[in-house]
């Protein structure tokens, strides 16, 4: 396979302890951060789509892509040279409550790709079979599951927001039974592998399975492992570099967590299991975009009742989980004060960024108190989508004279699901927040172009839209993988106006309001 050469360096096993059984069963795996394990050999690959700028990353040419070594490589029919295949071994809390040794049931890593900058990429499958981890789940995903997986971590990177990226989407041939929304009615799926790369796929609960066993020898020796290969410009391991280590965990999380608020997106199930050590959005599952602005809203239907994932809460729930990260970490530093600390500078950090980022979505110098609790509340009146309004706003012009409100009005109004529903009271509501901004706009005096361009630097034109997903994945289980591939260019350049993708950026039509996969999305993938 000439044209699939990679050059594997594998710390993570090379470096840290394996389980020493090698049987795939599944049990408790003590001691141990992974065991290694062969991807299940799949009947039909076929190669859905894959991303130019992943495959460009790892060396890959269009032709090694497209060939049929790729296709049974990335569905995990084959290995190359230099792939030792693992499952990692971690723990979690799940929606609060500590769920012990969870790991890799359904991901199988096949090795670290390095390129030709000396960067390491660790190529994980995802859905290629059971593991020892795989409790009582079959360790495979459906297709459903991985176009939202592999559209949604390639649109995350394009607006710029940390994330794991997606290199292939493969469908298996074969079906997998799903029950999706645990209501007895099971039915077979098509099968789907997505080869996911990151430089580490390590979580909050990595550590927290150690600390919780007790097993503070290798809880020592994966923290050490990660400072000296993830985090090597903090220098050599001590109990100091533990602290400014985890201090930048929290900064990396509340960098991302300030990326999602910015663009709408609700992880959805923020499980210590699924907080990524780099600050990077990990795990996509049942996911969301918000379209009209909720901030109670939550795409998952098992979260649905405690709203504990709710799209306002995110931050919170980051704090919640970095909370569990240093009780984890404690053994290692056996002082709490500078742990708290640290605890209370994240609050801090992620107000000043978070306001900082509302600030520029809405072109302004300053971040004005009173100007964003109003529109945080102007934005609730009525159903009125995030997405389009700030694209709107950023038309409003600062040098007209006295406009009418109907005026002002009509430059936001797309943004608006019903305006026949909007009563006089909201209208006029509305009307005087957009004449507040616009007195906050001229006094900044930037000219009306640099602060349109500025604003649609940060407020996304296109976004991966709840229903455009399922429409996609409508066509890909009837075989037709066109839309995948047009959304994955639409959302290359998702700052962009392009004709060719106009009707990506419209609200959401009325028949995705209730539907499954549009509005509510199960853990079931
Ligand atoms: P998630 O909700 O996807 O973060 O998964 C939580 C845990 O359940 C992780 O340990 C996953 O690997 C595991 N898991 C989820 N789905 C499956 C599956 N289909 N087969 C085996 N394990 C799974
Ligand atoms: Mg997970």
């Amino acid at each position: 396979m000439p044209n699939l050469l990679f050059n594997f360096d594998n710390r993570f096993t090379r470096e840290l302890p394996a389980d020493t059984e090698t049987d795939n069963t599944r049990r408790q795996v003590l001691s141990a951060c992974y065991s290694f394990v062969k991807p299940t050999q799949v009947k039909a690959p076929k190669l859905v789509a894959y991303s130019h700028e992943v495959a460009a990353q790892l060396g890959l040419s269009t032709t090694a892509c497209e060939s049929d070594s790729f296709t049974q490589v990335f569905s995990g029919n084959q290995l190359l040279d230099g792939m030792k295949p693992y499952a990692q071994c971690y723990g979690g809390h799940q929606f609060g409550n500590w769920a012990g040794q969870l790991g890799d049931g359904r991901a199988i890593n096949l090795g670290e790709a390095v390129n030709d900058q000396n960067e390491h990429f660790v190529l994980q499958l995802k859905g290629s079979g059971e593991t020892p981890y795989s409790r009582t789940a079959d360790g495979l995903a459906v297709l459903r599951s991985s176009v939202r997986e592999f559209l949604c971590s390639e649109a995350m990177f394009h607006l710029g927001i940390p994330t794991t990226r997606a290199l292939s989407l493969v469908t298996t041939g074969e079906s997998v039974v799903r029950d999706m929304f645990y209501d007895g009615r099971p039915r077979e799926e098509p099968g789907a592998v997505v080869c996911r790369v990151a430089p580490s796929f390590l979580r909050f609960g990595s550590y927290e399975l150690f600390s919780a066993r007790g097993d503070i020898n290798t809880l020592r020796q994966l923290v050490d492992y990660t400072i000296r290969t993830d985090f090597p410009h903090l220098g050599e391991p001590s109990v100091d570099v533990y602290l400014t280590w985890f201090s930048e965990v929290c900064e990396r999380t509340a960098e991302l967590i300030v990326h999602w608020m910015r663009v709408g997106f609700v992880h959805g199930v923020m499980n210590t299991d699924n907080m990524s050590i780099l600050g990077l959005t990990i795990d996509y599952g049942p996911y969301g975009w918000l379209e009209d602005y909720d901030p109670n809203w939550t795409p998952n239907t098992t979260d649905a009742s405690g709203r504990r994932y709710r799209f306002d809460n995110q931050s919170s729930v980051a704090q919640w989980n970095l909370f569990q990260l240093a009780n984890a970490l404690y053994p290692l530093i056996e002082q709490a004060e500078p742990l708290r600390e640290i605890l209370t500078h994240y609050a801090t950090d992620y107000q000043n960024k978070v306001q900082a980022m509302r600030a520029q979505k809405l072109g302004l110098n300053q971040y004005d108190e009173s100007l964003q609790k109003e529109l945080h509340k102007v934005l609730q009146l009525v159903e009125t989508d995030m997405t389009i309004f700030y694209r709107a706003l950023a038309n409003i012009s600062t040098d007209k004279g006295e406009q009418s409100d109907q005026d002002l009005f009509t430059i936001v109004s797309d943004a608006y699901y019903d305006l026949d529903s909007i009563s006089k009271h909201d209208m006029t509501r509305i009307c005087s927040w957009l004449r507040q901004y616009q007195h906050h706009a001229r006094l900044d005096g930037v000219t009306d172009l640099a602060r349109k361009k500025a604003m649609n630097s940060v407020n996304p034109n296109y976004v991966l839209r709840n229903y455009l997903a399922q429409l996609a994945i409508d066509d890909a289980e009837q075989g037709n993988f066109d839309l995948i591939h047009t959304l994955l260019e639409c959302l290359r350049h998702p700052y962009d106006v392009d004709e060719r993708f106009e009707k990506f950026a419209v609200k959401r039509p009325d028949w995705a309001r209730d539907r499954a996969g549009c509005s509510m999305l199960s853990c079931s993938s």
